[in-house]
């Protein structure tokens, strides 16, 4: 069984095994979560990034595709980037926010992490309403077939907490 908990601030101050990073598909840095990211955990996990665009995602990760680097200077082992959809109010992307839930919790199994700290992922530039990312985020966790014992959500401010918390009921 893993559990939930919630909590309010920068996802970059927590201590986790590994901590969840919403990228772009570049993995070369960005605003919101991963701008934070970058600088609180210094050039070692852009250098790690790099890596990975020079080899296996020379096209850049796909979007719903997690994959690992160092975590540098932050409180964790590893951050597990993944690329959330940008939400579409024609198009049904929800499959895809769902898959980086479990692909990020699947690369988190076969590191062995067992505590993981998530963003609010596709609810900032990708603009995904907060209270469907809440429930396809939770949903999707409770359903995972996983090892990782302990998943919290790091939700910036007092509404996001507040939508996930009712999703936990
Ligand atoms: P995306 O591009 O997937 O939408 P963003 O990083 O823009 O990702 O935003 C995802 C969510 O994370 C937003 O709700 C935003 O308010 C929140 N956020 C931004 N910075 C941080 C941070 N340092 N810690 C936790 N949450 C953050």
């Amino acid at each position: 069984m893993t559990t939930i908990t919630l909590v309010q601030g920068d996802i970059t101050r927590q201590t986790a095994d590994a901590i969840v990073n919403a990228a772009n598909s570049s993995l070369l840095g960005g605003g919101g979560v991963d701008g934070a990211i970058h600088r609180r955990g210094g050039p070692a996990i852009l250098d790690e990034c790099r890596k990975l665009r020079a080899s296996q995602y020379a096209e850049g990760l796909p979007t719903g595709r997690a994959v690992a680097t160092t975590a540098g200077a932050l409180d964790a082992r590893w951050v597990i980037h993944t690329v959330g959809p940008v939400f579409s109010p024609t198009e049904d992307r929800s499959d895809l926010l769902a898959s980086c839930h479990r692909e990020a919790l699947r690369v988190a199994d076969e590191l062995g992490a067992r505590t993981v700290a998530f963003p609010a992922i596709s609810t900032g530039v990708y603009r995904w309403p907060m209270e469907d990312a809440a429930r396809i985020a939770v949903a999707t966790v409770r359903a995972a077939d996983t090892s990782v014992e302990e998943v919290s959500f790091v939700l910036f401010d007092d509404r996001a907490y507040a939508l996930f918390a009712a999703q936990l009921g």
